[in-house]
């Protein structure tokens, strides 16, 4: 699987349980439309629905470029996020070698032990930040003093409750982990991928637990959350 979360055009209708991204179909060069989670796919961004998707129409993939994307059209179809922010890289180091992983990992219930993942401290909407680095050929040394854009969300590893509490803010626990208040503005129909305006920074939300029921409007913790970054601006070579 690679990341194709950037060029999101619409939520499945298929599986409900993920994006149709842009992809491009590696042998015949064609740029089509994919749910990663169930391989629907589609050729036009226009007439996604259940009943017009394909299997195995289409082979090896990979992530189109910004320019195939605007030479057809199709830019016009991305999903904009609203949580997409500059930040100011200041380190990246690997995460396997962080010694406090396998203890992260036991602690927080992170199950998904990357084998090569990268920490990224950096200054986001002037907050200093640890995150995951999502994609991990994308955060090389280079990057480091640099500005870059990237999107952001939380997977939550650990409960979500209702809150009454008025305060926005994350709360840093430990590196990429962080305790999480604010307004879910967005919610897809299954409540599993929302959007959440902490005050400082808005993100993306993915919750894997925490089963009781939460709606736009409503006013939650996660407690805690995994937090990562999404490099989005520079290509993969
Ligand atoms: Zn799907």
């Amino acid at each position: 699987m690679i990341n194709l979360y950037q060029y999101k055009v619409t939520w499945c209708p298929v599986c409900n349980q993920g994006w149709v991204e842009i992809a491009k179909d590696v042998n015949s060069k064609r740029l089509f439309l994919l749910c990663e989670e169930c391989e629907s796919e589609w050729d036009e961004p226009n007439n996604i629905k259940n009943s017009t998707s394909t299997r195995d129409k289409y082979g090896l993939i990979e992530v189109p470029l910004l320019e195939e994307i605007r030479k057809k059209k199709w830019d016009q179809y991305i999903v904009k996020d609203p949580h997409m922010y500059n930040a100011k890289i200041f380190d990246i180091s690997g995460l396997s070698k962080d010694k406090n992983w396998d203890k992260y990992a036991e602690n927080w219930g992170i199950g998904n032990k990357p084998t090569e993942s990268h920490m990224i401290t950096c200054e986001m909407n002037g907050i200093l930040l640890k995150a995951r680095g999502e994609n991990q050929k994308k955060w090389k040394s280079p990057l480091i003093g640099k500005t870059i854009k990237v999107t952001n969300y939380f997977v939550s590893i650990g409960d979500i409750y209702k809150t009454d509490v008025l305060i926005n803010g994350i709360l840093q626990i430990e590196n990429n982990v962080y305790s999480v208040i604010g307004e879910v503005t967005k919610i897809d129909n299954n409540g599993i991928n929302f959007i959440l305006d902490c005050g400082s920074i808005v993100t993306a939300a993915k919750r894997y637990s925490g089963l009781k029921n939460i709606k736009k409007g409503d006013r939650i913790v996660m407690d805690p959350g995994e937090f990562y970054i999404s490099n989005v601006e520079l290509e993969t070579d």
